[in-house]
């Protein structure tokens, strides 16, 4: 069992994915960090490298992940497959898109790694934002990489991400 996290993080996902054949897909996902992840996902982000919680997953239900993990469901829906048909040729199928992430806390190492790979699987995608807030609730400045804090390693966000209307932003592609 584990405790409920201090901080509850929400993710806006906005998407446009373009295909060979048939319309656009386009939407907009929003989770909340402490709600669970109510579908199959293929993203699994990574394990806390060292420290109390090495080699668990802890960031199963960070609102980054599960948009992602949405996202790639609705993709393989519209192609009219399943997961075990997650394969190149029906990745090929998608030409183009765009999508836009936004979280009020950056992604942690897990989200991050989710991201890198789901841009991987779909090459074609063109553009990839994410952005993040820069002040918290209370109007406490947050860094753009801010330190994990409790027994969770790593950081949230980007190192290089820039500022802009009130939110880091950070382009990925
Ligand atoms: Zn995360």
């Amino acid at each position: 069992m584990t405790t409920a996290a201090a901080y509850e993080n929400q993710a806006t996902l906005t998407y446009r994915i373009s295909f060979t054949a048939g319309p656009d897909l386009s939407g907009t996902l929003r989770r909340t960090s402490g709600t669970p992840v109510t579908m199959s996902t293929y993203y699994h982000g990574l394990p806390e490298p060292k420290g109390r919680f090495a080699g668990e997953y802890r960031h199963e239900r960070d609102p980054e992940r599960q948009t992602v993990n949405i996202l790639a469901n609705a993709v393989l829906e519209r192609l009219g497959c399943d997961d075990d048909q997650y394969l190149a040729q029906v990745l090929a199928q998608v030409t183009g898109g765009s999508i836009e992430l936004h979280s009020e806390k950056g992604p942690c190492h897990s989200c991050r790694a989710v991201l890198r790979q789901f841009l991987q699987d779909y090459p074609m995608i063109a553009s990839c934002v994410v952005t993040y807030r820069k002040t918290d609730k209370r109007g406490h400045a947050i860094r753009a990489l801010e330190p994990a804090g409790g027994d969770l390693c790593g950081s949230y966000g980007y190192e290089d991400a820039v500022e802009l209307g009130g939110n880091w932003r950070k382009v990925l592609r």
